[in-house]
């Protein structure tokens, strides 16, 4: 006897449908389950198992195998108890096999029956509607996400109990077991900042508006206390809302995270991830024994990477980040193999002007010794710096630099008209914003009178090569934000201004 139903294995964001086949046989009992990886196997063995005689079924007293195909796909154990509990039901009768064989089954199934929350449920949904499973049965908790998906038809179930008697079983004792509600819940929504709250800081703010409007990467250096954190942390709340693709990829990533709130739908504000330095790589680029888990560089996929005190972090973690602001992704290679995620942020670092902080004017509060000042920047790489276009200096707050500046609600639709004429511009060209354009075409359309000013930069050598570049996207940015059709070159002097940080031991 044969029973059959399919799941979903998932590899980054990449979900593939799997055949669960059981077959019993007249034989001494036993339980074997084939293609899962040797680490869950047991656990998955017990779990269904117990879950099965929990709802008062009685296990077939057979010689069961259930094999997972295809084997090679990566398979996390979990997501896949409530098929193998079905393609057992099925294959002993006790439930109707054709329903059962049509439904794609995504859950982790508890001792007690109930069948508990799993992550990654947006993207599992989606991939079983690209490949024609529109039929899905997923925890109740996380029946919320799975609609989100457009063309599925999901049902959630609480429990083993509740989905046999879905099945025509009308023998299972109905369930005594609360089941689990309750889905991973993210920060809320409502906590955007606002820009009012940051006092003086005028030129700080103005970088930070550039930042939006371009999509430029922003290093930020100045003394702690600064404000350099309330500025970061309010990027975000004047980015525009992610497109409707965007929405689904960063939600996918945040629901296999674990850090979205279903209830609240697709995530439409750009996400804002603020890494400690003393976080663990894994933590912060992605990782995790088995199946690799995205990090916070793929959560801040659409939105904003915060690095602060970006100097402290360790050399091997600002070294992985060249990959995804190169390719707006990472791969993350596991055992159970390659795992894709997407990681299209925008960088802000922040950093003090020197180990002790207090370098700034005349250094004569600063204790720090020239060497140990340029090791301290020498730690964000020049192919790091390469790719922030902006890079200033944020003041100390002194007295008197304490009226307030515009809110945030002011300062956004700024943006997106800026980002609008940029869009515009781009029309069929594959680039989004100024910061993704190429420079030669942008060049091509600059004036004379505006280069020249760069080119004069570059011959005193007050500029590299790269940092004509990106001081030419920034100018780009200027004339958007400014209402004109090109940088003239007022807007290339102000982004000079806004490329060159005075600050010893920092390359331009
Ligand atoms: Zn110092």
């Amino acid at each position: 006897m044969i029973g059959r139903t399919r799941s979903i294995a998932l590899a980054g964001l990449d979900g593939h449908l799997i055949d669960v086949e059981a077959h019993l046989a007249a034989s001494l009992p036993a339980f074997t389950i084939v293609g899962l990886p040797d680490a869950s196997l047991s656990e998955a063995r017990d779990r269904v198992r117990a879950a099965v005689s929990s709802t008062g079924l009685p296990w077939p007293a057979r010689r069961i195998t259930v094999n997972l195909s295809p084997a090679s796909l990566p398979k996390s154990g979990s997501v896949t108890d409530v098929a193998i509990a079905v393609a057992v039901l099925a294959a002993s009768g006790l439930v109707v096999a054709g329903e059962a064989a049509r439904a794609v089954h995504l859950g982790e199934l508890g001792l007690d029956g109930r069948v508990r929350p799993i992550r990654g449920v947006l993207p599992a949904v989606a991939a079983a509607v690209a490949s024609g499973a529109t039929r899905v049965v997923v925890p109740l908790a996380n029946v919320d996400e799975a609609r989100l998906v457009p063309g599925a038809d999901a049902v959630g179930v609480g429990s083993l109990a509740e989905l046999a008697a879905l099945y025509g079983n009308d023998k299972v004792r109905p369930s005594t077991i609360r089941p689990i509600t309750d889905s991973p819940r993210h920060k809320s929504e409502s906590d955007i900042l606002d820009l009012a709250d940051v006092r003086g800081q005028e030129e700080a703010r103005w970088a930070l508006e550039v930042a939006a409007a371009g999509g430029h990467h922003l290093l930020m250096v100045g003394p702690p206390g600064s404000g350099k954190t309330m500025l970061a942390a309010r990027l975000p709340g004047i980015l525009p809302d992610l497109g409707p693709d965007e929405a689904v990829v960063a939600t996918s990533v945040h629901s296999i995270a674990g850090t979205f709130d279903p209830g609240a739908g697709l995530l439409r504000r750009p996400p804002f991830e603020a890494p400690h330095h003393s976080a663990s790589a894994a933590a912060i680029v992605g990782g995790g024994s088995h199946l690799a888990r995205p990090g916070a560089i793929s959560r801040a996929h659409g939105g904003v990477l915060f690095l602060d005190e970006a100097p402290e972090f360790p050399s091997v973690v600002l070294q992985t980040l060249r990959q995804p602001l190169e390719k707006g992704e990472v791969v993350l290679h596991r055992s159970a193999g390659a795992a894709r995620y997407p990681a299209r942020f925008q960088l802000v670092m922040a950093a003090n002007p020197c180990p002790c902080g207090h370098y700034s004017g005349t250094g004569e509060r600063c204790s720090c010794t020239p060497m140990a000042r340029r090791r301290y920047f020498a730690r964000l790489s020049g192919p790091l710096l390469d790719r922030v276009d902006l890079q200033v200096d944020v003041r100390p707050v002194r007295r008197g630099m304490d009226e307030a500046g515009e809110s945030s609600a002011v300062v956004a639709p700024r943006v997106a008209a800026a980002r609008e004429a940029a869009r515009e511009r781009y029309r069929g060209l594959g680039w989004g914003t100024n910061s993704a354009a190429s420079a030669t075409w942008l060049r091509d359309r600059t004036s004379r009178g505006s280069l020249s000013a760069l080119f004069r930069a570059l011959d005193r050598g007050a500029l590299s090569a790269r940092g004509v570049d990106r001081a030419l996207r920034v100018a780009w940015t200027l004339a958007d934000l400014g209402g004109r059709e090109a940088p003239g070159p007022d807007e290339v002097a102000q982004a000079m201004v806004l490329r060159t940080r005075g600050m010893p031991g920092v390359a331009a």
